[in-house]
């Protein structure tokens, strides 16, 4: 059977290569449950052809001018809007989302694009005229050399290029390790950047599992590693990368908390949780899957509005159009979600909605699960404290605005948080207390455009520096600082011996 599958290549050097490893992942369609091609392993030594090509080329790219740099960024912009609806199929067969969301998958990253446009006002440095007599001060943004990106396989088209986009532009060259789950978009948006004029091992591509992320960490010659994916990786990644002196960025998961103050318009609210709960089948590290409404009466409205909007939920293969969402990516991640659900039964929360042995006609090897809600979520359930990552709304009541603050508060994810009020009193103190990296005042995906920056809290990131913006500039660069005199000739030496002050 395998000889008829289509094969996912690496791409190194500005071409596709076959790896020799003899190791393979498979990919499936989630909408059939079946293998649908396999995605090939790279070898320690493919790794390390990647990094010197990626070496070589980074030379002349860091020499080539920020606005030349800029024009690449342009010109992969518009071959990103020429191809929208074929990648967006193809990311929608691989990972199951459906297909307008998977341009929004698209769209997201194609905005951090338009920022890396920016690259030339973006990197430049600061100066002083006059910081002493005859001394000026400067500083400029350098690029750190090889650097690289592992990506998890929820947004395969928008993190990396959160990554490459920012690091490309600043004259970086790349090392992308996409979800060895839906690896075919990464490689096309590396064959787009060369169509777009990037020379040949700017970004290079490497697929794999923990393996290849170790031949990553390990290397000596990558200088940064940017990861996103789920927390305890993302603390093994951040530690070892560290440990190894690499500049580390490292996202991880999420449970985000939607509290419901008894004066928000419920009508918006149910809309809006109903896509920030279940849209992507619950994928997203920006999901809204605890709801948090303040005070019984609230409770008690919000789920009679929540039940005929979960009713009314379509799923359905990701290619039809009235899909609210489609399957999740793997059996493995159906079944993970399906335990979760059970454990919260077994932990005496109530199921009101079962979306488990969900089955979707002509396709009942799809890894499909339909909606779950439960209710009267406590803090100490396991279900709680973890992420599920499925298409499954926890609602946890509060009997005041202090106690539905405390509870994202306390959470041990800090990704993002929304507020549905119209107090502007009670969204601004949540705001400023709040200890969760985005907050969302009736928004309830509050993901930041591309030219703020994105990143939580706690185990939901582990280094100090977000993605995108002047953050992501910041973390893709070092920064250099000059101190020049020219002298005229005239001045008395001073004493050399005495640390040198302006004053
Ligand atoms: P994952 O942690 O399983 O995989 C992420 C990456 O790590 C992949 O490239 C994978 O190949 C690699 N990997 C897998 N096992 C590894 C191991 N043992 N050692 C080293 N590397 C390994 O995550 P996923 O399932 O692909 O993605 C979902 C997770 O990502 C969720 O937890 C979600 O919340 C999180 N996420 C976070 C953000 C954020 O910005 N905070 C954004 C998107 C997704």
């Amino acid at each position: 059977m395998s000889g008829t599958l289509r094969e996912i290549d690496l791409f190194i050097g500005g071409e596709t290569v076959r790896s020799i490893s003899g190791r393979f992942g498979d990919v499936f369609n989630p909408n059939t449950g079946k293998v649908q091609a396999r995605v090939q392993f790279a070898t320690d030594a493919e790794i390390a052809r990647a990094v010197e090509n990626a070496k070589a080329a980074q030379i002349g790219w860091a020499a080539t001018n920020p606005q030349r740099r800029a024009r690449v960024m342009f010109e992969f912009k518009r071959l990103l809007e020429r191809d929208m609806d074929k990648l967006a199929e193809l990311l929608s067969s691989e990972h199951g989302k459906v297909i307008a969301d998977s341009k929004g998958d698209i769209q997201r990253g194609l905005e951090v694009i338009e920022f890396a446009c920016g690259i030339p006002h973006a990197q430049k440095g600061e100066h002083t005229q006059g910081a002493g007599p005859g001394i000026d001060v400067y500083s400029m943004r350098q690029p750190l050399g090889v650097v690289a990106g592992i990506t998890p396989f929820n947004f395969p088209a928008m993190i990396p290029m959160w990554m490459f986009g920012v690091a490309i532009a600043c004259g970086n060259a790349f090392i992308l390790k996409p979800s060895e789950r839906d690896p075919s978009v990464p490689i096309e948006l590396a064959k787009l950047m060369m169509e777009a004029g990037l020379p040949a091992g700017v970004l290079n591509v490497v697929h794999g599992d923990k393996s290849a992320v170790d031949a990553i960490l390990d290397h000596a010659d990558i200088h940064a590693v940017s990861f996103v994916g789920s927390s305890d990786i993302a603390h093994y990644v951040y530690q070892r990368g560290a440990a190894a002196g690499k500049r580390v960025q490292a996202m991880g998961g999420a449970k985000n908390h939607g509290i419901v103050m008894p004066d928000a318009d419920l009508d918006q609210v149910v809309n809006d949780l109903a896509g920030a709960a279940f849209g992507s089948a619950g994928a997203r590290c920006m999901a809204l899957p605890v709801v948090v409404p303040v005070g019984d009466k609230t409770a008690a409205k919000l789920r009679e509005k929540l039940l005929p909007a979960i009713a009314a939920l379509r799923v359905g293969v990701s290619t039809d159009a009235e899909a609210h969402y489609g399957p999740v990516v793997t059996a493995a991640h159906k079944a993970k979600i399906e335990n979760y659900i059970q454990m919260g039964v077994d932990e005496g929360a109530e199921l009101v909605v079962d979306g488990r042995g969900f089955s979707l006609q002509g396709h009942e090897d799809g890894f499909f699960v339909g909606p779950s809600l439960f209710d009267r979520v406590k803090t100490n359930m396991r279900t709680y404290q973890e992420e599920i990552f499925g298409p499954v709304l926890q609602m946890l009541r509060a009997d005041s605005f202090e106690e539905a603050l405390q509870l994202p508060t306390q959470h041990q994810y800090g990704n993002g948080v929304a507020i549905f009020t119209r107090n502007g009193h009670a969204a601004r103190e949540f705001a400023a207390r709040v200890n969760v990296g985005m907050v969302g005042i009736n928004v309830p995906i509050p993901v930041p455009v591309a030219y703020h920056t994105f990143g939580g809290w706690k185990r939901s990131a582990f280094g100090d520096t977000n993605q995108h913006g002047m953050e992501g500039v910041k973390f893709w660069t070092k920064v250099k600082t000059i101190t020049q005199r020219w002298p005229d000739g005239s001045a008395d030496g001073g004493n050399a011996f005495v640390i040198p002050t302006m004053g």
